[in-house]
């Protein structure tokens, strides 16, 4: 018969993608769409825009490769969270979305989690529950909670109340004991809270009316998802200890997998489950941003090319867009440092971008000394990756090989986890 295909789709901030793939990870078919604004009582209608998207989605796959589709998966923005009916599985409300803040539940999370435990933040999945637990009015016994990428898989499988421990972590849920902690379980609201599975662990099979009216077979399977930053990172394929990948976006972003979890609130370091490895993480404030303040993306191109990477630049600089700074400093206070500025725009560039590197540098080596599988090869996405100088900077400043990582799309990932999923049904 015709090798099977895997379907993976990615609910991102601005819209969703879908990436088909068989077994060797080719791409058999890729689409785009943004979501549709559909409103109710002058705010939109989030839940029904990513329905509306996750069908759109389904009829763009080229039908005469549907019937090739052996499972499929999803990732979400994380904190992303839907409260829903525990029956019919509409929502009871407006769904939170991920960069949403409840500083009203701030207090009594903090008053119930370990100190600066993840849920400790007011864009939380936990604080978002609390904040609708006490200031709700509707029913609820019958609530149940839900994130952005469990909810859409539900529309496809129809089991209502599974989730992923990526997805989970930001609730509370704690991937090494397998199981929410006793301090939230003990609370009123525990009961909204879902299943936990690994990520793409099949769930069950396609539901017949979708399976019938898109033409999928009828041993299609629906796996567990996971955030759409972590989909972004599989999709890497860095599947040892000891590779990571840069994100040279707006920001800079690293995340390295690790035989040990690292926790350290004071850098906003905190570790994801992947199986049996940690995916560990932090987010600098430099990045992209402050090269498009000073430059376009042209004039990054056309100076680039003028740079001698294999010089060392003087310039000690500290980008940032304003005053402040996470990690791999953490200090509120540190302030944007791009001074002197050298005649050249050449100079003045390549000191930026040695200086980005020197702080990605300080990065892993911050992750090393708080425990974490020492970096051993460094693939890079975002608009930064396609920099091939700035890529040999990093190559001497890091010690390390660095490349482009060939998939960065995170529904490419979402599909590996599909894959995933179907082998081990
Ligand atoms: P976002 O995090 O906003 O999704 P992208 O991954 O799209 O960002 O990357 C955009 C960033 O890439 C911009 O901030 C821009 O400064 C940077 N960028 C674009 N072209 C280049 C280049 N040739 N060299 C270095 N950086 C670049």
């Amino acid at each position: 018969g015709k090798e099977r295909l895997y379907l993976g789709m990615d609910f991102g901030t601005s819209g969703a993608r879908f990436a088909l793939i068989d077994k060797r990870g080719t791409i058999h078919a890729e689409g785009k769409r943004e979501y549709p604004l559909f409103m109710s009582q002058e705010k939109v209608d989030w839940a029904r825009s990513w329905k509306a998207t996750l069908f759109s989605l389904l009829e763009d796959v080229p039908s005469h490769l549907r019937e090739l589709i052996a499972s499929i998966s999803i990732d979400g923005t994380s904190a992303t969270t839907l409260i829903v009916d525990s029956s019919t599985g509409e929502p009871l409300c407006r769904p939170f979305l991920y960069n949403e803040s409840c500083p009203d539940a701030l207090p009594t999370v903090k008053s119930i989690a370990p100190l600066n435990h993840t849920v400790c933040s007011g864009s939380s999945t936990l604080c978002k529950l609390v904040s609708w637990w006490e200031n709700d009015i509707s029913n609820k016994k019958s609530a149940l909670l839900l994130h952005q990428a469990d909810w859409l898989l539900w529309l496809l499988h129809g089991k209502l109340g599974v989730s992923d421990y990526n997805n989970a972590l930001k609730v509370g849920y704690d991937p090494e004991l397998e199981s929410y902690p006793p301090w939230l379980l003990s609370q009123p609201y525990s009961q909204l809270l879902p299943s936990v599975r690994a990520p793409g662990t099949s769930v069950g099979r396609l539901k017949d009316d979708i399976r019938s009216d898109f033409g999928f077979p009828n041993d299609c399977v629906v796996c567990t998802g996971t955030t759409d930053s972590i989909a972004a990172f599989l999709a890497a394929r860095a599947t040892q200890p000891g590779k990571a990948v840069t994100s040279l976006g707006s920001t800079l972003a690293i995340k390295l997998l690790s035989t040990t979890r690292i926790e350290d609130a004071r850098f906003g370091v905190y570790s994801h489950r992947l199986d049996d490895k940690w995916l560990v993480g932090g987010a600098s404030n430099t990045g992209g941003a402050v090269l498009r303040q000073i430059f376009t993306d042209e004039q990054l191109e056309r100076l680039s090319e003028q740079i001698n990477p294999m010089e060392t630049s003087s310039l000690d600089y500290y980008p940032l867009q304003t005053v402040g700074e996470r990690f791999p400093v953490a200090d509120p206070n540190l302030a944007p440092r791009l001074h002197p500025r050298p005649e050249s725009e050449v100079e003045f560039l390549h000191g930026i971008l040695e200086s980005i590197a020197h702080i990605e540098a300080k990065a892993y080596s911050l992750l090393k000394d708080l425990g974490a599988t020492q970096v051993d090869q460094v693939f890079t996405a975002g608009g930064g990756a396609k920099n091939e100088k700035w890529i040999k900077i990093r190559e001497r400043v890091l010690g390390l090989p660095v490349s482009r990582a060939t998939q960065t799309e995170a529904a490419y990932g979402a599909a590996l986890l599909a894959l995933k999923g179907a082998d081990e049904k």
